[in-house]
């Protein structure tokens, strides 16, 4: 068991983590960089160590700095949280190396579901759905065009090693590959190193549907049903669901039991995400998260289990506290993510909090690092806060964020919390009628915001 666990992480997520060891009696330890000496995460964990100036790389991406802040205050663990080292194999190798445990998966699987690659050519032998592609990488445009001519257009270039919605172009038809390619090339170069890249089917118009899954490392593993993410912005989720409108019970136990067994074949251990595109009733894998998702609070809402607590109960080696018949979905959950910026453009707007209220209520959970007086430094992402409602059903779900929204203060700097009220006035959003493109058609027809 552990008594110490040191977050790797910062804002609401170190929180998150933060409290699931306060339950558990396990003591925190929280880094930060000189920007964040005043953060919640800092003040609310039992001890904190600087690890560096400002810029990521050299504090929260610091493996060094990490791993000393663990000696020196006798941590025996790691929680990444999401995004920085959570998806970082090497830094896997080194928290084992020097004797610590990392709560998450082991390097092996977070190296094999970060390469996009090897994760579909795993997922396909493990009996997962793809979405059709090049088997493999695609050296050159020559190769690109014949694969993307037998394929049919449109087509979508993707990077091999790509997050977070970059390094991915689309090419509607032939004279569009050249370019897609060459561009998804070159952000991939610079994002993440290295510019291998693949190609698949476009989709025209898919739900994005995630299986969570949970493994204990020893072959067990379970599915607690799905999120649907459509909701996106330049490929980046902003209003997440569980259950999905378009998906039901049987679907959701079939699609769920495909995830839960893969993950277990291959012993997976913690957490994890496996991503689909969805469409006329068919699932497409696109890639695996190997951490705890942002949106993991509405999977907790409908089920009603803490998903970090198992992450560390699995970590110390002891079994999932639930079987998949204990897992009972209940009602409808909704999170929006609330990001320090300005509408109608969502251009970042850091700077200092001069009023702070979160909302409250039945079924109203507020995951957020503000405070009154708070400076949000302009050096890290810009969520600031995640909103999760949940009711009894879908429409009892979404007035309750209404309702929440109108309680939500945040003065001092602009968010994206309007546009949510904005959402909830469209018939299709009440209607559950979405996919991963209506948002941006929305936005691009200049909605009042
Ligand atoms: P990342 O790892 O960068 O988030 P993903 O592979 O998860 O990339 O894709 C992110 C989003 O991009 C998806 O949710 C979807 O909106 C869009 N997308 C990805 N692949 C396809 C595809 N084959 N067809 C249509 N849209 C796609």
């Amino acid at each position: 068991m552990f008594d110490k666990i040191l977050i790797a992480n910062r804002g609401e997520i170190a929180l998150r983590v933060i409290r699931a060891c306060r339950e558990m009696g396990i003591r925190s330890v929280a880094v930060h960089s000189t920007a964040d000496a005043d953060a919640m995460h800092v003040r609310m964990a039992d001890e904190s160590v600087c690890i560096g100036p400002p810029p990521s790389p050299d504090s929260y991406l610091s493996i060094p700095s990490i791993i000393s802040a663990c000696e020196i205050t006798g941590a025996q663990a790691i929680h990444p949280g999401y995004g920085f080292l959570s998806e970082n194999a090497r830094f896997v190798q080194i928290v084992e190396d020097h004797g610590l445990t990392f709560i998450g998966p082991s390097a092996e699987h977070i190296r094999m579901m970060g390469d996009k690659i090897t994760a579909k050519e795993t997922m396909k032998a493990l009996g997962v759905p793809c979405v059709p592609g090049s088997e493999g990488g695609v050296p050159d445009v020559e190769t690109a065009r014949k694969l993307a001519g037998d394929m049919g257009y449109p087509v979508i270039v993707k990077a091999t090693a790509g997050g977070g919605g970059r390094g991915m172009k689309l090419a509607k038809t032939a004279d569009d590959l050249e370019r897609a390619f060459q561009t998804a090339r070159a952000e991939a170069k610079a994002a993440f190193g290295n510019d291998e890249v693949y190609i698949e089917k476009y989709l025209q118009k898919p739900r994005h549907i995630e299986i969570q899954v949970f493994g204990d490392g020893q072959g067990r593993a379970v599915h607690l049903g799905e999120r649907d993410c459509s909701l996106q912005r330049r490929h980046q989720k902003v209003l997440e669901e569980a259950p999905g409108p378009a998906i039901d019970a049987e679907t959701r136990a079939r699609i769920g039991k495909i995830c839960a067994d893969a993950v277990a074949r291959i012993n997976y251990r913690g957490a994890g995400t496996i991503e689909f595109l969805y469409e006329d009733g068919e699932f497409y894998f696109i890639e695996m998260n190997t951490r705890l998702q942002v949106e993991h609070p509405v999977t907790e809402a409908i089920f009603g289990v803490d998903l970090v607590r198992e992450q560390i109960r699995v970590a110390e080696g002891r079994p999932l506290s639930f079987d998949q018949d204990d897992l009972v979905l209940n009602g409808h959950a909704v999170e929006v993510r609330i990001n320090a910026e300005r509408l109608p453009n969502f251009a970042p707007c850091p700077g200092r909090i001069t009023a702070y209220h979160a909302p409250g209520g039945l079924g109203v959970r507020m995951d957020s690092a503000l405070y009154d007086g708070y400076s949000i430094p302009p050096y890290y992402d810009s969520l600031i806060g995640k909103l999760i409602v949940h009711g009894r059903d879908r429409g009892e779900a979404l007035a309750r964020l209404d309702r929440a929204l109108g309680e939500l203060i945040v003065d001092g700097i602009d968010t994206t919390a309007p546009l949510f009220r904005a959402l909830l006035l469209e018939p299709d959003i009440q209607k559950g009628n979405y996919n991963i493109h209506w948002l941006e058609r929305w936005l691009e027809a200049g909605p009042d915001l």
